[in-house]
């Protein structure tokens, strides 16, 4: 099979979560049949959900696989358990969530998938960092990039230099 380009949105907010993000690159390149191409810079967001969580470190990088999507999906839940995720609470505080976001240009509507996923252009955290690495992306069934970003407020985001 060939290699498609998938993108993969990463958010942490518990133990030391720039690390976690950091080690899940890795950990994406290490799913077989699958590379890592290139990552975002992380990026700091207010919590969304339950109040008073600690703030968010959120990425999106860009995997090359010839996974197909399930098989693709369980990898990416195989690492979110190895960072001991515990699903305590929706939106709760989570070690590591990975979030399979586009796939080719494929749309995929399964009981536990849903391809792209359905809050990327409501989440400035996920926008911003994928329009880092890739601007020019055309997701399926949204509309252009520029459009989403527009429309998006980059408030209680920021960049990480240097960390
Ligand atoms: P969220 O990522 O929206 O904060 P969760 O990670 O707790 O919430 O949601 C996980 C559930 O979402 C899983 O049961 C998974 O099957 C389902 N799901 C549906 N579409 C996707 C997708 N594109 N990527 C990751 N999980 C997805
Ligand atoms: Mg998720």
């Amino acid at each position: 099979m060939q290699s498609i380009t998938a993108y993969i949105g990463l958010g942490s907010n518990l133990d030391d979560p720039i690390k976690q993000v950091r080690t899940a690159f890795e950990e994406l390149d290490s799913i077989e049949l699958t590379c890592l191409i290139k990552h975002s810079s992380l990026y700091r967001s207010d919590p969304v959900g339950p109040s008073g969580q600690p703030d968010y470190i959120n990425a999106v990088a860009q995997i090359k696989t010839q996974l197909e999507p399930i098989p693709l999906l369980r990898a990416l839940q195989a690492i979110e358990h190895d960072h001991r995720r515990v699903r305590l609470e929706r939106w709760g505080p989570r070690t590591l969530d990975l979030d399979l976001l586009v796939y080719a240009d494929q749309k995929i509507n399964e009981p536990d998938l849903i391809v792209p996923h359905i809050m990327i252009a409501e989440r400035p955290f996920v926008l911003y960092p994928l329009a880092e690495i890739t601007p020019d992306i055309k997701i399926p069934g949204l509309a252009p990039m520029s459009e989403l970003l527009e429309q998006s407020s980059k408030q209680g985001l920021s960049k990480i230099f240097n960390e």
